[in-house]
């Protein structure tokens, strides 16, 4: 693959800033509830609270959509992120709870674009996981079954099956969901937002939160906001203020990169006939996914980890790119000779059992980390649900399993640079024994 000519952002690749960022808040003001983070969860939860008739502020550092949420590779994913694995063995009564979740997640967004009449190029075509040797396909059919058990769907079956690249072995095709432009349905969600009767203030940093005579006190440079009620929706950058719990997450960056235009036989040729995204077995996973202007969207394989708050602005090193690039050459060898045009990256948390989490400070502080990945659609879905719960006063039942009881949260193992990089190496010794560079090769020459 080329990348001498790769333009390089440290925003996204799917959209650019909007031209109209909202004034920041100068001076004080109070409001029932203070929404902090503007990403699809922030917005989601500030715009149903407005729906519902309460009195609302939304708070964002930059502008609403600027985070991970116009970042991400757009896949709607209908199962829950992590390892079922481990998850249905250490938490086999959570499970269905989160497998229900994850769908009513996917759901909820579709509904969201309906209902706001956002178009953001959604192809509802079931996210596939993809396995590149016969090892990750004895993980997918037991991954399978355990989502079966757990009252979930998925289709099992080979790449001719599924309708996924002829490289590939085969996958599970999940049921609901599918892919999108991100920076367009964020974009969407802004619009409605700012068309709502919630008060938005964009370039507004919060620089503190704190609670004073049974009030949430938030602190930004030139103004403070006193509210009944606040929820915390920042995501990564989570870990700024002394008010969040400790250990809740940590941020990880990672990588997406975008393909130039490829001819449409060249794709089409690829056996890609389904057009599902696709994401690896690997500890760390690689993902793929084509768009409607006929290029290829690859992401991941590789994960840092953020060591101190605030997080920086950065637009992702070439040494990141030329590895996307090279499993891009592996996968599909055919188009060894395509450029890559454009690679930006995001900051993401991950929390340390891989799945959401939201829960209550004290009583009128909430908080959603809904993101491990999975979060284009669990975000926005918790966040509503989230503001339900402020409104009626009770919990979803959506919501039981990603509770926190108490806002403790055990301490991450395997989450440094070390695991991270042992994960890593792991991936790359089992690509090496499990034959799939051989795999993709013949898959080209078959259709040469
Ligand atoms: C490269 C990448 C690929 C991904 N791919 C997928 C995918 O394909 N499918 C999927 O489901 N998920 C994916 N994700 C995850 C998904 O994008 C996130 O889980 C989701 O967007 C999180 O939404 P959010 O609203 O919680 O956070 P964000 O979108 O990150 O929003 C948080 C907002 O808070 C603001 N903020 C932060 N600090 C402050 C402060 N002090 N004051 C005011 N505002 C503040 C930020 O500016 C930001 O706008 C991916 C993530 C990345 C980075």
């Amino acid at each position: 693959m080329r990348i001498d000519n790769v333009e390089y952002s440290t925003f996204s690749g799917w959209i650019d800033p909007p031209a109209d960022v909202v004034p920041a808040l100068a001076g004080d003001l109070t409001c029932d509830v203070a929404v902090i983070g503007g990403g699809m969860g922030g917005m989601a939860t500030a715009l149903r609270l407005a729906e519902r008739g309460q009195d609302v502020v939304l708070l964002e550092a930059q502008f609403c959509g600027y985070g991970s949420s116009s970042r991400n590779g757009g896949q709607i994913a209908s199962v829950p992120g992590g390892d079922l694995r481990l998850l249905g063995l250490l938490h086999p009564k959570a499970l269905p709870g989160m497998v229900r979740l994850a769908e009513n997640s996917a759901r909820f967004v579709e509904d969201l674009m309906k209902t706001h009449d956002i178009e953001c190029d959604y192809e509802p075509n079931g996210l596939a996981l993809a396995a590149v040797g016969h090892g990750q396909m004895l993980r997918i059919r037991t991954v399978a079954a355990i989502l079966r058990r757990a009252g979930g769907h998925g289709h099992v079956g080979t790449s001719e099956e599924l309708g996924i690249p002829r490289g590939f072995v085969g996958g599970m095709r999940e049921s609901l969901g599918g892919m999108l432009n991100p920076g367009k349905l964020s974009r969407g969600v802004r619009r409605a937002l700012l068309s709502s009767p919630a008060r938005v203030f964009e370039k507004t940093k919060v620089t503190d939160v704190t609670r004073h005579g049974g009030k949430v006190v938030i602190s930004t440079p030139r103004g403070t906001v006193h509210a009944n009620k606040a929820v915390l929706a920042t995501n990564a950058y989570s870990g700024e203020w002394d008010i969040t719990p400790k250990r809740l997450s940590v941020p990880m960056w990672l990588i997406e990169m975008e393909t130039e235009p490829i001819a449409p036989e060249r794709i089409a040729a690829l056996g890609w006939s389904s057009r599902s995204g696709v994401i690896t077995q690997h500890q760390i996973m690689e993902h793929y996914r084509l768009t409607p202007r006929n290029t290829i969207v690859i992401g991941v394989r590789r994960i840092e980890r953020g060591r101190t708050y605030p997080l920086p602005a950065k637009a992702p090193d070439r040494q990141l790119v030329e590895e996307l690039a090279g499993a891009f050459a592996t996968r599909f060898p055919a188009l060894a000779d395509v450029a890559v045009a454009r690679a930006w990256g995001g900051w993401i948390a991950i929390t340390s059992s891989w799945l959401s989490v939201a829960g209550r400070i004290e009583d009128n502080i909430y908080y959603s980390i809904a993101c491990n990945g999975h979060g284009l659609a669990q975000a926005p879905y918790v966040g509503s649900l989230i503001a339900d719960l402020i409104v009626d006063g009770s919990r979803a039942e959506d919501l039981d399993g990603i509770w926190a009881k108490e806002p403790k949260f055990p301490p991450f193992t395997m989450m440094g640079p070390l695991g991270l990089r042992t994960a890593w190496t792991v991936d790359r010794f089992t690509d090496l024994l499990n034959g799939s560079r051989r795999r993709a090769l013949r898959a080209a020459a078959r259709v040469r």
